[in-house]
């Protein structure tokens, strides 16, 4: 088993960078998107983790980690997975070391996208996503051939709900306070590779794709 993890706050490119790199045989695993899938479809997941994620704050840790066991009991050592927004907090990391090595597996890389903060917040108020297939758009940055529509699929744009500006604070603060920590963690640990994440989109997904190929 392949486990690489793209760390870094709200808006700094890890869903962009996972969608480019999509080819690369490894499966994308954002946690955002399967909670957000789980809230629309109003599963059980959905309806524990709806108040949390509105308000910008972390879903608790022992529905994350049941959610990643599943995901990983659906695998095989051949599998190859690419997580994005997980982990968040320093019980989930040690949750997955331990799922991990009860596998007989580990981490293999954590690649860190550093973004300054006002980048962050520019990216986050403009970020438009496919209502289709799931993509991310920005409206200056990366804007669609079609206002509100879809290069891709066709389909409709929208605005994350928790992409307004008061939650985007909230969800920056609780990066801070939650999860950067988990920079130091893995740089002890000699798993970290730091890439400057303020540059094209292209251009990061291409020295992440050089990093794991
Ligand atoms: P994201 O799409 O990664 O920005 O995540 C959106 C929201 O989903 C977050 O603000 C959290 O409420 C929740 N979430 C996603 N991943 C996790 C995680 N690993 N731990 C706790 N909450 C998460």
């Amino acid at each position: 088993m392949k486990v690489v993890i793209l760390m870094g706050a709200p808006g700094s490119g890890k869903g962009t960078t996972a969608e480019r790199i999509a080819e690369a045989n490894y499966q994308h695993v954002s946690t955002g998107d399967i909670l957000r899938a789980a809230v629309k479809d109003g599963t059980e997941l959905g309806l524990e983790a709806d108040g949390y994620m509105k308000s910008g704050a972390l879903v608790p840790d022992e529905l994350i980690i049941r959610l990643i066991e599943d995901l990983l009991d659906k695998g095989n050592d051949d599998s190859a997975y690419l997580f994005d927004g997980f982990p968040r907090t320093e019980l989930q990391a040690d949750l997955l070391d331990k799922v991990l090595e009860s596998r007989g597996s580990a981490i293999n890389m954590v690649i860190f996208l550093d973004v300054p903060r006002e980048v962050l917040i520019r990216r986050l108020t403009g970020r438009r996503i496919c209502r289709g297939c799931g993509i991310s758009f920005h409206v200056t940055n990366i804007p669609p051939k079609v206002e509100g529509v879809c290069d891709a699929c066709g389909g409709e744009l929208y605005q994350r709900a928790d992409d307004c500006e008061e939650t985007i604070a909230n969800r920056l603060e609780v990066y801070n306070n939650q999860t950067e920590s988990l920079i130091a963690h893995y740089e002890k640990r000699d798993l970290l590779k730091s890439l400057d994440g303020d540059q094209g989109a292209d251009n990061l997904a291409s020295e992440v794709m050089s990093l794991i190929k």
